[in-house]
């Protein structure tokens, strides 16, 4: 038994000087738990609502004091005074209170700050870590065993910078047999990549999720940039490192269905897209594209996933399924990708989180979990990745103490179990 006395919440900043919630979780034996909600700015149109006051008058419309008050009011009353330590219970009254599907009543902030508080709580309550408890509350017996491959975001474009690149994210894979290695790598690329960067005078300022934001001349340069550095830094592509991309395509799709690609002043057609990912495959060693098409472009999914799988790459989505175990179940039936993105607060809870990992890793999908681009210092996603064993996770570059926080987590969980 564990019994909620307190549940409360605050309106702290994200990592891009947003609102965002922090909950805190206190159980009847002093246990506390902490959690807070990021934030994306790709998000995608399935995604689950983030509540905002829309006031203009506060933080320019993007305070979050309704979802607080949902939190306090009327979350904490259904829940205070009962029996919070199974989370799949506690998941299960916070989708009925709130009701709708895209929890647009409460949002999925308020519904996922609680979820995670209390998470955080009752792992301390039972004396483990959160990986461990999350392993032990929904059944993954292996949890610990297998560390997530790094997918370091060294270059950041499209909404996430004003590099003025149509893709959003170019990702560096180290493949190092253990993580502080594959960290290590990352660090020492991202470093060599600055140097790279700075030689050619363009600025090493950085993007929202901590990788390089210079202004280049084609959406190609960024892998040319980041081969260099990896040959810089004394590695070697295709061996040590592999390159993976978000293309967060949404962002730049057009209703009639082309690609434009701003630097290079051409619009390309879903297959001419798809031909360009191969092409990098080959020059580059591009072994994974995010959202290569746009979310409900299903039309050329399967052709898209067909080709990218054949060449064994990782064909991932994440507008494209948001965390649905509804969107993901379309895509499986329709074979389109082999690969999924897993953001807690694209659906808003811990628990349909994990039931869309299962029904992933059932149909043989690679499970990557992720940060957002607006992020605090929160590092439940690195306990997540390990307590399902995730393939790989996304938290950004080797720079901004939001990133660094997780990946600082993931060591933290490595050490002991490596002793
Ligand atoms: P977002 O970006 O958090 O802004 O949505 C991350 C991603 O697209 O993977
Ligand atoms: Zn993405």
């Amino acid at each position: 038994m564990a019994i909620l006395t307190k549940l409360h919440a605050l309106e702290i900043l994200d990592s891009r000087g947003n609102p965002t919630l922090q909950v805190t979780a206190i159980l009847d034996d002093g246990s506390v738990g902490t959690a807070s909600v990021p934030s994306g700015a790709s998000t995608g149109t399935h995604e689950a609502l983030e509540l905002r006051d829309n006031d203009a008058e506060r933080y320019g419309g993007k305070g979050v004091l309704r979802a607080l008050q949902n939190v306090e009011d009327v979350i904490a009353q259904s829940l205070k005074g009962k029996d919070v330590s199974e989370q799949q219970l506690v998941d299960k009254i916070l989708i009925k209170l709130d009701g709708t599907a895209n929890k647009s009543k409460l949002g999925a902030n308020a519904i996922l700050g609680a979820s995670l508080a209390i998470a955080h709580a009752n792992a301390k309550a039972s004396k483990q870590e959160l990986w461990q408890s999350i392993a032990s509350q929904f059944g993954f017996a292996n949890a610990g065993e297998r560390f997530p491959t790094p997918m370091c975001n060294v270059i950041n474009g499209g909404v996430h910078a004003d590099s003025g690149l149509s893709f959003q994210e170019f990702m560096i894979l180290p493949q190092q047999k253990d993580l502080p290695e594959q960290i290590r790598c990352g660090a020492e690329v991202f470093h060599a990549l600055g140097a790279v960067i700075k030689g050619r005078a363009f600025s090493t300022l950085v993007g929202d999720e901590g990788g390089y934001a210079p202004r280049l001349r084609s959406n190609e340069e960024p892998l040319q940039l980041i081969s260099e550095a990896v040959a810089n830094a004394g590695y070697t592509l295709g061996q040590e490192v592999l390159l993976g991309m978000d293309a967060a395509a949404s962002e730049f799709a057009k209703a009639d269905g082309t690609y434009p690609l701003a630097l290079e002043g051409k619009g390309l057609s879903a297959d001419q897209l798809t031909a360009l990912y191969l092409e990098w495959h080959e020059k580059y060693h591009l072994v994974s594209v995010e959202d290569g098409l746009a979310e409900d472009d299903w039309d050329h999914w399967p052709a898209h996933t067909k080709a990218l799988a054949a060449k064994n790459m990782w064909v991932v989505g994440d507008d494209l399924f948001v965390t649905n175990v509804q969107r993901l179940q379309r895509g499986i039936d329709a074979q389109v990708g082999n690969a999924i993105l897993i953001k807690l607060n694209q659906i808003g809870t811990l628990t349909e989180t994990v039931e869309a990992i299962k029904l992933a890793q059932a149909h043989g999908y690679k499970v990557i979990v992720s940060h957002r681009s607006g992020e605090t210092c929160d590092t439940t996603i690195a306990d997540l990745a390990i307590a399902v064993g995730a393939d790989a996770i996304k938290t950004g570059s080797l720079s901004r103490s939001e990133r660094l926080a997780k990946y600082n987590r993931l060591l933290a969980i490595w050490r002991p179990t490596h002793a």
